[in-house]
């Protein structure tokens, strides 16, 4: 990473820093590498003086944590618990300081101490326990809730290797390992006293009990123990600290002596093996779901000992299970914890000997779920035997609870036997299996979509018959992400612009971005703005240098794509007008063509071959356009490894351009797109997701909307997939696509992107052809719009300005108040919850 230094001196603006708490800091930092560490600071590492540092930062938070956990149970507050497989966290470090306001403190310390902050932050492994945008939005939503001082605990599995590192080896993408805690975790606490343990197999029975009542006793066949493992998570300004309890697995009996004196050493460890695997690694999916027996075994896990935990905390303050609605909100991120509904039904009936009917409402009343797809081929589903097989009583309740349902859509709308099939619990169609999305669906009082035409969609579309049945559940809560990971963290030097022109209430409270209004046509300004910008992209230019021995003009329009690599998503539509506008400046190399470069960064699902191929053909196509003299730098292309938040935190700051080009309909919302606008970048992109919304702020004129609508897509799709017709009338596509096809880019292997030329005349699912040209356009218009540099800056300006809305404490705001019914202190301004309907917004 290049250095970052940070201006940002966020508490105590132009105040000298306290000399005293100074030197407190530096003992205690000491203190922390002597005694945690064992190191005196003559032979200390980098890496020593990093956690030394993070155990000094800690002991400051957790005095705060301590004093909100008994704040909040004295005051027997309604709990909020996020239960996601995946949380895409980052680095804590700086992140935890900014939010403590010790930023400036710690950095002047250590800089006393001989150690640069900038240099000690490198040395945090960067946590992946997510794929990509649903575990950042877990991430920004924890930060959020802390912020807002909602008593939350995130729940989540403690992978032992995180999303793989990705490697590109001759253009290819190689995965390895992701051993994030090969040097120890200074931020987690482990609670070797909480521990539950999770049952999986065996046989169910049924018995009469002495009251006379049938109940049903699971006699599994294998325990595991899940151990938890806490992160505090500081909000903005220190005020509330949340936990977020990760859990690791384990075998109740680490070795079997028995075995292990007959000497079989292998099998004697074979069950810790078999428990261990649970928390190995994370699934590298995105998108689709992964059907494999390991998975449900996670999912399982995770969700049982976090139910447990949290009856456990309700029954020690309340004593009973009753009014569990009133004090605990569960929120399901997306179907991996759908288990839940069944769980906490096992949890009540069986083990609390609760009445069906009365554990169901409870159940309901405690449970909602955020759905994140709309394909119903992505919607997780298990396989009966397998289900039956792994958690034989959760398949008994879901029976049961498939019987009141099918009643009520029987009740609806009698003999339809298709509406019957297909809001049943159970798909009948493809062998039998479960499906989880109806599951978590029935079994939550709301179910939300994470943008205003996503929400709309999962009514006409996935859920349309679930929603009939249950009209009140649907609502939406679009997406946010953290204003303070995502402008103070990343883009100090804006930060500091934005306090100078919008005062320091800006960082407290975003709709005070609107100031920039009435600046974003003032020259001075401008000149301010603009040279933030041109410092972030010379660092991204030194990184690209460092990286690719790339040499990109800082003065370039910079261009950008990072993302997970999926064919809706379409960097292959990206990477064709790269091609396309290569030939155009092969064409005529004396015109004056606008510089851009084209920056790329994403992971392809390692069993993705397709999103592989199209990484390989960015980089071919990258290694001759770089290399060619008749482009003269003009056109650059870099696909950055290995995208992560650090390296998402170095690339979005240094952003022009925001390439938000899914085929329409298919992205739910994206985070990404927010992340970029507030950071300036225009957005080119498709009627999508909260692209949608994000038009409605910042206003139709200030981003770039082309292509087909989502009605269109499903129109044409109806008609087939064939292109030839749009490629028969755009000699420009067709011209690209026999390039590509026939090997101009891969000489060593003329057939290699064969099957991508096939597939965009041919199999055109993802509408690239179909779109290219309208793309082609709306690129030409960006160059153009590039060259008037005031007008440009103005827009930039204004994308900032506009953006206030799409704080994930808005988000969560909104949770709390429609879905959770939590109260949440301090409200902020009325200016921050509503789009700019002065601007002629059209929602
Ligand atoms: C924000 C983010 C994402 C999500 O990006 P989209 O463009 O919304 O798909 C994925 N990965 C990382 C590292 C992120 O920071």
């Amino acid at each position: 990473m290049p250095d970052q230094s940070f201006p940002g001196n966020f508490p105590v603006l132009g105040q000298p820093v306290d000399e005293l708490a100074l030197a407190e800091i530096k003992g205690a930092i000491l203190a922390k590498l002597r005694l945690a560490i064992g190191k005196d600071a003559g032979m200390a590492t980098r890496h020593d003086w990093y956690k030394a540092a993070a155990l000094a930062l800690r002991d400051r938070i957790v005095h705060h944590w301590l004093t909100a956990e008994k704040q909040s149970y004295d005051a027997g507050r309604k709990r909020v618990y996020y239960l996601s497989l995946e949380f895409l966290i980052g680095r804590l470090f700086t992140d935890a300081l900014n939010n403590m306001g010790l930023l400036p403190l710690f950095e002047t310390a250590l800089g006393d101490l001989g150690v640069a902050l900038s240099d000690l932050r490198k040395c945090e492994p960067d946590a992946a326990l997510g794929n990509g945008g649903l575990g950042r939005l877990a991430a920004c939503f924890m930060e959020s809730m802390a912020t807002l001082a909602i008593p939350a605990i995130g729940y989540g599995i403690r992978y032992d290797f995180g999303l793989f590192r990705q490697i590109i080896a001759q253009g290819w993408q190689q995965e390895y390992p992701d051993e994030w805690l090969g040097f120890g975790n200074p931020w987690e606490f482990q609670r070797p006293e909480v521990v539950y343990h999770v049952h999986f197999g065996g046989n169910i029975e049924r018995i009469t009990d002495a009251n006379g009542r049938e109940r049903v006793v699971w006699h599994p066949a294998e325990t595991v123990q899940a151990v938890a493992y806490d992160t505090p998570i500081v909000g903005w300004r220190g005020q509330h600290v949340n936990a977020l309890r990760l859990w690791s697995a384990r075998a109740p009996d680490p070795l079997r002596l028995d075995v292990f004196n007959t000497g079989d050493y292998l099998g004697a460890s074979a069950e810790q093996a078999r428990a261990e695997a649970i928390c190995k690694f994370l699934y590298p999916n995105d998108e689709s779901p992964a059907g494999r027996e390991l998975r449900l075994r996670q999912e399982y896990f995770f969700v049982s000992a976090s139910l447990q935990d949290l009856v456990q905390r309700h029954l020690a303050s309340d004593g009973q299970l009753r009014g569990l609605p009133s004090k605990v909100a569960v929120q399901l991120n997306d179907t991996h914890p759908s288990l839940a509904v069944t769980e906490l039904m096992r949890i009540l009936v069986d083990l609390h000997n609760f009445r069906w009917e009365e554990a169901w409402k409870i159940t309901v009343a405690t449970l909602s779920y955020t759905n994140h797809t709309l394909l119903p081929e992505a919607l997780e589903t298990w396989p009966v035997e397998l289900f039956e097989r792994l958690l034989p009583r959760h398949l008994d309740i879901i029976y049961r609870i498939n019987v009141a349902h099918l009643a009520l859509a029987d009740a609806r709308c009698p003999d339809d036997v298709d509406f019957r099939a297909s809001v049943s619990l159970i798909d009948e169609k493809s062998g039998r299996r479960v499906r989880m999305g109806q599951l978590a669906f029935v079994g939550s009082h709301r179910v939300n979509g994470v943008s205003a035409m996503h929400s709309d969609l999962m009514k006409e579309t996935v859920f349309h018959d679930l929603h009939y049945l249950y009209p009140d559940r649907i609502t939406n809560k679009t997406n946010g992400i953290t204003f303070r990971r995502w402008l103070m963290l990343a883009n100090p030097r804006l930060t500091e612009l934005l306090r100078e022109a919008c005062g320091e209430a800006v960082l407290d409270d975003p709709s005070q971005l609107s100031r920039l209004e009435s600046r974003a046509s003032d020259n001075a300004f401008q000149q301010q703005f603009r040279s933030v910008k041109h410092h972030n992209k010379i660092a991204l230019a030194r990184l690209i240098g460092e990286r690719l021995n790339v040499r990109v003009d800082p003065a370039a329009l910079f261009d950008v794509q990072i993302k997970r690599i999926h064919e809706y998503k379409r960097q292959l539509l990206n990477i064709i007008e790269t091609v396309a506008l290569y030939q155009a400046i092969r064409d005529e190399p004396q015109r004056d063509w606008v510089p851009r470069v084209k920056i790329f960064a994403g992971k392809a699902a390692a069993s993705y071959r397709y999103a592989k191929l199209i990484i390989k053909l960015i980089n071919d196509v990258a290694e001759v356009v770089n290399n060619d003299p008749v482009v003269a730098g003009r056109l650059k292309v870099a696909f950055l490894a290995d995208y992560n938040v650090s390296l998402a935190e170095v690339i979005i700051p240094a952003a022009d351009l925001s390439e938000q080009i899914s085929t329409a309909g298919m992205e739910a919302s994206g985070t990404g797109n927010m992340k970029l606008a507030l950071n300036g970048a225009l957005t080119i992109g498709t009627l999508d997701g909260a692209n949608i919304e994000i038009r409605d702020h910042v206003g139709a004129e200030n981003i770039a909307i082309f292509g087909m609508e989502a009605m269109d897509v499903v129109v044409r799709r109806k008609q087939g997939l064939d292109a030839t017709d749009v490629i028969r009338r755009s000699p420009r596509l067709s011209r690209a696509i026999n390039a590509i096809g026939s090997g101009e880019f891969s000489p060593d292997d003329p057939g290699r992107f064969e099957s991508i030329a096939h597939a965009l005349r041919y199999l055109d699912h993802y509408m690239v052809s179909a779109d290219f040209d309208s793309y082609y356009e709306a690129q030409r218009g960006i160059d153009a719009r590039w060259q008037v540099v005031p007008a440009w800056t103005r827009a930039s300006i204004l994308n900032v300005a506009r953006m206030a809305w799409f704080s994930s404490d808005r988000t969560i705001r909104e949770y709390a108040e429609d879905i959770w019914d939590v109260p949440v202190r301090g409200t902020s301004p009325a200016a921050a919850q509503e789009p700019a309907a002065q601007r002629g917004a059209t929602r």
